[in-house]
């Protein structure tokens, strides 16, 4: 099995307020569904447990 030191792809960021989730470089100043300065947690997973879903769904 190869190992993925390097990830390529943008992390998941999910709202803390509202749940809003999106897959981006960084998390966004505003959430754009609060309109809010809101705390945003990197939901991403890429682990095969996660179910290659990109999400943690401990988390997310
Ligand atoms: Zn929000």
């Amino acid at each position: 099995m190869e190992k993925k030191e390097e990830i390529m792809e943008k992390p998941f960021w999910k709202c803390s307020n509202c749940g809003y989730t999106l897959q981006e470089e960084k998390p966004p100043e505003v959430c754009p569904s609060c309109n809010e300065k809101c705390d945003f947690i990197n939901v991403s997973c890429y682990t095969p447990e996660c179910g290659f879903k990109g999400i943690d769904p401990r988390l997310g």
